[in-house]
């Protein structure tokens, strides 16, 4: 018997027969003897929807009034789908329960729409477990100090169902999908991505961070710091497909390298849209700058991501980093606000449509040249580079957003990650 968690994406709940087909696949897991736990997602555009609706009543004000709002919000999506699933499995003959966040609890910090789970009680579950119960824990959301629900930040499903998975200790943790596992590359945009039957944690925290959504960031994080054993599956597959068969489909996330993961250089490409560039001209060149531009907007709580600063002329130098998407017009606005005129800088430009593509993989440790081989492939696609960050396992450019797809194709096929006739998933 061991003790398995289930996550299901929105895709995977978006209609009451979806719900009863998890249910079905949940009893068959239940039956063959093992203790479940279910994470749901909210119905598949139900998160967008609420949050559309708060947006049509009144724009976001800065403070946490309105972000508290949105969490109260965008929580019930969960609360309601969890609550069919425990119905849908009640109905199936199994003692099952579902408990919102709160419940648990799973206490979390107080930055609304994107909190940071802190702790978990495992009491109420554990104890549920052992009576025979299906226990359901709605995914994204949990309650900070003051008893005000929070959510996790988009895609935060993934990381409750780790989180879940590390605090009691499961035996694994299988996120069910609308894809069957993690791919080269997103599959919706390169038909010829391949499914990985492994990928390393490092490089699945690599791809997580930089832009692949089939796997929340925080969620690989958590099973990299607390060893959860973690599977990307599909939920398209019919219910009552053999358990062994099941278990061992989609995609591991593995902990160890082996020799067959160093042989890839490259392991996959991500993508994200989600960026744009704010440049600060005519700063200054003297101690401090990086530190007063990129000071004010961590004061924000905004995130920077990749940041350039030009070579100097005649004193002067430009500055660029990029932010998240929502972020924008606040980094632009706050710049042009206190910064600007403080540092004696000329103006802030932006441009929202940009995207950054990386590549990742394990092998570029051992491989040299492989990021100039990048630079060329997007050369030779007359795709022109207007940032560059590199870690030990990746290398991200950024680009015009209209070059996107063509730059994945593009690398996907240099760095021999196309499915041909004749390659087999690793
Ligand atoms: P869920 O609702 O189940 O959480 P998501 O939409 O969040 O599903 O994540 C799954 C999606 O992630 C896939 O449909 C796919 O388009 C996208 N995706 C992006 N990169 C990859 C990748 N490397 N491998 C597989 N899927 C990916
Ligand atoms: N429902 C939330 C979202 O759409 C969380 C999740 O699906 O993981 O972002
Ligand atoms: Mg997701």
């Amino acid at each position: 018997m061991a003790l398995i968690v289930h996550k299901y994406g929105g895709t995977s709940m978006g209609s009451t027969e979806r719900i009863r087909n998890v249910a079905r696949r949940v009893a068959k897991w239940h039956k063959a003897g093992h203790q479940m736990v279910v994470v749901p997602s909210a119905m598949s555009g139900e998160t967008n929807r609420l949050l559309a609706l708060a947006k049509e009543v009144a724009p976001e004000k800065p403070g946490k009034a309105y972000g508290r709002e949105l969490d109260m919000l965008a929580s019930t999506g969960e609360q309601a789908s969890s609550a069919l699933l425990a119905i849908a499995l009640q109905a199936e003959g199994l003692d099952a329960v579902s408990y919102a966040g709160w419940q648990v609890p799973i206490k979390t910090n107080d930055a609304y729409t994107k909190a940071r789970i802190e702790s978990i009680d495992d009491a109420r579950v554990r104890a549920d477990l052992d009576a025979g119960k299906v226990v359901i824990i709605t995914g994204f959301q949990g309650i900070d100090d003051g008893g005000n629900i929070t959510t996790l930040g988009r895609g935060g499903s993934d990381t409750s169902a780790v989180a879940v998975a590390a605090a009691l200790k499961a035996n694994e943790c299988l996120i069910y999908t609308d894809v069957d596992g993690v791919y080269t590359t997103d599959p919706r945009v390169v038909p010829e991505a391949r499914r990985l039957e492994r990928v390393s944690f490092e490089e699945m925290l690599e791809m997580a961070s930089m832009g692949s959504k089939v796997l929340q960031i925080r969620s690989v994080e958590f099973a990299g710091k607390y060893k959860v054993p973690l599977r990307v599956l599909s939920s398209f597959t019919p219910w009552d497909i053999d358990l062994n068969e099941e278990a061992t489909s989609g995609t591991l996330i593995t902990f160890e390298e082996d020799a067959d993961m160093e042989r890839a250089v490259v392991s996959g490409i991500a993508f994200n849209r989600d960026e744009a560039k704010v440049s600060v001209l005519g700063v200054p060149d003297k101690p401090g700058i990086a530190y007063q531009i990129l000071g004010a907007v961590a004061e924000a709580n905004i995130e920077v991501d990749v940041i350039i600063q030009n070579l100097s002329k005649d004193g002067k130098t430009d500055f660029s980093f990029t932010v998240h998407r929502n972020d924008f017009q606040k980094t632009v606005d706050l710049l042009k606000g206190k910064v600007v005129p403080a540092l004696g800088a000329a103006d802030v430009v932006g441009d929202s449509r940009i995207c950054k593509v990386s590549i990742v993989g394990i092998g570029m440790r051992s491989h040299v040249g492989v990021a100039s081989r990048m630079f060329k492939c997007l050369s030779d696609e007359g795709i022109n580079i207007q940032m560059i960050s590199t870690s030990e396992i990746k290398t991200s450019v950024v680009i015009d957003e209209k070059y996107m797809e063509l730059a994945v194709r593009a690398l996907h096929r240099e760095f021999d990650l196309d499915q041909t006739a004749d390659t087999i998933a690793r």
